[in-house]
């Protein structure tokens, strides 16, 4: 391992998306003089009447959920993009802007209301893989869909209201800012290489083994070179596809036992219910050659140092860049601890 990168200030670049994390790895030796506080857990029913995602119960507008098991996907009732909105653009000087459009679902992860991914099984986290892989494949057949973003907000730090296990799919026209960075660099890498990007990446942190937390016949674990969350990690797939709507029923199985290791291995991390923003970035569905893209999942936990002491993107981050203490070996080795 370079002992440069844990000992000396540093920046890494997120290939990905073609920016720059600050790493002060010399920070992360002070000693923590804070209080880790204790956490009060309360065991929630398995259904709560005052839910609205529970099965049987009315949301807002009336409409009732049917008495479902396992996973239920409903279009939001509060979509951020309308479906049949008006379409213009703004082009006054310096002022721009185009109307947006887009299909916004809601997606139930289990009846149960106490449940969150990690404590189902991959079976059963097999059944939310498989409908995110036909939600994939419905919406992308809509002329004015051009992308997919597949996500979940756990966690009431994460502005996650309701702590029923569920994700989003907010589908729209155009390719959201993140989306397109990720685009714009996995296509002149394979326009030069005709490899994957990620592929590439992948197979040198296998071959390095400093940042890999898990791995199955398909898919790895790792926390990227250029993680900006302390213990931010990605699931890869090994194979080069550019969505995941021909993972067969073995790989979705795989793919959910990826997901159930690292969502057990946050929980055990601080000992809490832990708290993340996590998505699936694929390729967009406009029609075009999307074969430079390599599908991922990622997790954005904001905890640093306990369930109760969380990080902060604010000041230099907020007008410099992002910057990190702990670096991304430490963060995969604790992770790697804990499984
Ligand atoms: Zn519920």
């Amino acid at each position: 391992m370079n002992t440069d990168l844990q000992d000396y200030s540093h920046k890494r670049l997120n290939i990905l998306t073609n920016e720059w994390v600050l790493v002060s790895p010399h920070r992360a030796k002070r000693p923590w003089q804070g209080q880790n506080e204790e956490i009060i857990k309360v065991k929630a029913s398995a259904h709560d009447l005052s839910c609205y995602l529970c099965a049987g119960n009315k949301r807002i507008n009336g409409e009732q959920n049917p008495d479902y098991k396992n996973v239920f996907v409903f279009i939001n009732d509060f979509a951020a993009l309308q479906k049949d909105s008006k379409s213009f653009e703004v082009n006054d000087g310096l002022l721009t802007a185009q109307s947006e459009t887009g299909i916004c679902k809601v997606v139930c992860f289990s009846h149960d209301h106490s449940k969150s991914l990690a404590d189902l099984t991959a079976e059963e986290i097999q059944k939310v893989v498989f409908a995110w892989q036909k939600e994939f494949k419905e919406l992308r057949e809509n002329d004015t869909i051009n992308y997919i973003q597949i996500f979940e907000n756990k966690g009431a730090v994460m502005g996650c209201s309701n702590p029923h296990p569920h994700g989003q799919i907010w589908s729209q026209s155009t390719l959201p800012n993140e989306v397109a960075k990720k685009d714009k660099q996995q296509q002149s890498y394979f326009l030069k290489n005709k490899t994957s990007l990620l592929g590439d990446y992948l197979s040198q942190e296998l071959k390095k083994r400093e940042r890999i937390i898990f791995e199955n016949d398909a898919f790895v674990v790792l926390v990227p070179f250029w993680a900006v969350w302390p213990f931010e990690t990605m699931i890869i797939p090994k194979t080069h596809q550019p969505n995941i709507a021909d993972l067969n029923a073995k790989e979705a199985l795989l793919f959910a036992e990826a997901i159930s290791v690292i969502t057990k291995a946050y929980d055990k991390l601080f000992n809490t219910s832990f708290p993340y923003s996590s998505g699936i970035h694929q390729s967009p569905t406009n029609n075009k050659n999307n074969n430079h893209w390599h599908w991922h999942m990622s997790f954005y936990p904001p905890l640093l140092r306990s369930a109760t002491v969380k990080k902060f993107m604010v000041g230099y981050e907020m007008f410099g860049s992002p910057q990190r203490d702990i670096s991304a070996e430490q963060a995969a080795e604790s992770l790697r601890k804990v499984l």
